[in-house]
């Protein structure tokens, strides 16, 4: 299937002559030497989904045809690394908090890039889901363990690209903000309004609050919560090369 398709891109492109960039996200239980060879030279940019060690990771993710799916993952890493090797690009790891791992964040930080060692991890976050006071005051204290752990790996020369510690810029971020017409009084009046996206996107406020002018209260408290770190922090982490 995904061969077709960017077969099917490249011939409509014969003409328009755009530079095309491909890229997937997968589980990754299924990868052979085909499949990697297709990707490296179709120059894919190249996303893994994993929540965590085997028990965190299998919470959530089950096999229908009966293998254990953290397994099979560990099974196909050497193909990711051999990714990795063959087109000198890290492969993104995404692990998505969920209600019944979020307070194992920050061993799972610590599980993708020390025992699996990937160097880029993208966290993303159940928002089908209402996260309560206390669940979000436990994860923000997991982040902030993480964030000490994050700076610890950083001045052993065994950085990575994490998240909540990339930094803001705000003509970047600017940019993106292609309209202003929420009416929020708290965003309107937020210190971190000019650096927060999350007031921005209409669509995902009805996503997941129903109204178009309330942001998420989760990502709006981890928005906060990343603006803090990094004012605190801002010397250090620009001193992080990658
Ligand atoms: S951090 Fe929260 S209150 Fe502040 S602008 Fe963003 S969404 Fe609004």
């Amino acid at each position: 299937m995904i061969k077709k398709l960017g077969e099917y891109v490249e011939k409509k492109n014969v003409a328009e002559r755009n530079k095309l960039l491909f890229s997937i996200a997968t589980n990754a239980t299924i990868f052979n030497d085909e499949i990697l060879n297709f990707l490296v030279n179709k120059n894919f940019a190249l996303k893994v989904s994993i929540d965590g060690n085997k028990e965190v990771n299998d919470r959530n993710w089950v096999s229908t045809t009966g293998y254990n799916v953290h397994d099979k993952i560990l099974e196909n890493l050497r193909y990711i690394q051999m990714f990795e090797e063959r087109t000198g690009r890290y492969v993104q790891v995404t692990n998505v908090i969920t209600q019944n791992n979020y307070k194992d964040y920050f061993e799972t930080l610590v599980y993708l890039t020390k025992v699996l060692v990937f160097k880029m991890i993208d966290t993303a976050i159940d928002l089908t889901v209402s996260w309560t006071e206390e669940q979000i005051q436990i994860l923000e204290q997991e982040i902030k363990k993480s964030f000490v752990y994050f700076i610890d790996q950083a001045k052993a020369q065994n950085g990575f690209y994490w998240e909540f510690a990339r930094g803001f810029s705000k003509k970047k971020i600017q940019e993106s903000k292609n309209f202003n017409s929420i009416q929020n009084k708290e965003c309107k009046k937020c210190e971190i309004a000019a650096y927060c996206v999350e007031s921005s996107c209409i669509m995902q406020n009805i996503a997941v609050t129903g109204d178009k002018n309330k942001p998420a209260p989760i990502f709006c408290r981890l928005r906060k919560l990343m603006s803090e770190i990094y004012q605190e922090h801002k010397a250090i982490i620009k001193c992080i090369k990658m």
